[in-house]
């Protein structure tokens, strides 16, 4: 919702997500951040505008897209750890098409079902060690993969059924662990199960457009959170797994598709 008596300004950083990437595990790279404002509406022009209008505005605004600003910038990561990690975005092999094989280590990403090694270039693209590109622009192999499950929901063969550790946020305090069960995702939404027959909570695919599923999530582990106002369960894979991006993908899409 928009304040109509206030004007709306943007802040935006850059420079953070090549510094310190959630999929790099924490590492930090010698990248400078820096920040820019943006006064982007006056309270007159809110008042002129439609909702709609603002709307497209602010969704110009949260467009980005890191890894080509720093390709144009010719922005250097030359840390030896650069791909550590990246399997977590990038979980499907786009040669093989097998899941949950990939293994970002080092400068290299590699497939563990066909052996097909990428090299992650200084200015984050990639470049396939047999000279056969696939992707070299990171955000549309994660494109491709979006697609993939797309078709996985529209085929009714998407599933996410994994044991989870499961942590619980009902006040600020703290996340209280209360123990284990059972994660499913499908076209149904979400279930969790678990703490020995006394958790059961359901989440409609159409509760929320996006999920909040994060990389290594202070320090813990990879982790999809679900709940109402009433609570929050974070779950943590007890198998690990790269299975954030995948459902938060599926999430999406389960959302568009139910809309
Ligand atoms: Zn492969």
């Amino acid at each position: 919702m928009i304040c109509r008596q206030i004007p709306v300004i943007k802040i935006r950083t850059s420079g953070a997500f090549l510094r310190d990437p959630l999929y790099n595990m924490l590492q930090l790279r010698k990248v400078k951040v820096s920040a820019k404002m943006k006064y982007v509406l006056s309270p007159e022009e809110i008042k002129e505008k439609s909702v709609d209008e603002l709307n497209e505005i602010l969704r110009d605004l949260f467009s980005f897209d890191y890894f080509r600003e720093q390709k144009e910038n010719n922005i250097r990561v030359t840390e030896p750890f650069r791909a550590d990690g990246l399997n977590r975005v990038l979980y499907k092999c786009p040669h093989c098409l097998s899941e949950g094989k990939m293994i970002g280590k080092g400068t290299k990403l590699s497939c563990g079902g066909c052996g097909k090694t990428w090299e992650m270039t200084e200015t984050g693209t990639l470049q396939a060690k047999d000279g056969k590109n696939i992707f070299t622009h990171i955000p549309d192999w994660y494109a491709w993969e979006r697609e993939q499950v797309r078709k996985e929901i529209e085929a009714g063969t998407y599933i996410l059924d994994i044991p989870v550790r499961i942590g619980m946020m009902v006040d600020s305090k703290s996340i209280y662990f209360v123990g284990d069960g059972r994660l499913v995702h499908n076209a149904e939404g979400f279930r969790l199960t678990g703490c020995g027959g006394k958790l059961d909570y359901q989440q409609s695919p159409v509760a929320s457009y996006s999920l909040y599923s994060d990389y290594y999530w202070y320090e813990i582990g990879d982790m999809i959170c679900i709940g109402d106002a009433s609570a929050l369960y974070y779950c943590f894979p007890k198998k690990g797994g790269d299975i954030a991006a995948k459902t938060r993908l599926a999430a999406e899409e389960l959302y568009k598709i139910n809309r």
